[in-house]
């Protein structure tokens, strides 16, 4: 854990989340500002800052980062109707939390290509 990381504090419970999955390796929770009628973020418990960060150490995190976002639109009732998975790298990608994350997006029409 990183002592100043706001999504280390949600994991570790001092910060309050509206949680909608979480196993050992990842959570899942509402983001504050949602972009979609249903905005999730899926987060994995460990601290890597940023996708650059991976290793191969963490193929089947990653991978069972995705199962998890199918497996939520799927029961949140937006999976057939289509979602999109994001994840914003370093501060020209969009990224404000210094904690590899991946927005899940349903419930409106996605456009292309995005801002
Ligand atoms: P990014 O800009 O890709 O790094 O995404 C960070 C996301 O975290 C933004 O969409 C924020 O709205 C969201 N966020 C920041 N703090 C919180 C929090 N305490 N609870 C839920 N979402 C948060």
């Amino acid at each position: 854990m990183a002592g100043d990381c706001i999504f280390c504090k949600i994991a570790a419970g001092e910060i309050p989340a509206k949680f909608r999955y979480k196993d050992d390796e990842i959570i899942a929770f509402d983001d504050l500002d949602p972009q979609a009628p249903q905005h999730i973020l899926i987060v994995p418990r460990k601290h890597i800052r940023t996708t650059l960060d991976l290793t191969t150490a963490d193929n089947e995190l990653i991978g069972h980062v995705y199962q998890v976002a199918g497996k939520l639109a799927h029961d949140l009732g937006f999976a057939q109707d289509g979602f999109r998975v994001v994840n914003n790298c370093n501060e020209g990608g969009g990224q404000s939390v210094w904690h590899i994350h991946f927005h899940l997006l349903g419930g409106r029409d996605m456009v292309w290509p995005p801002g």
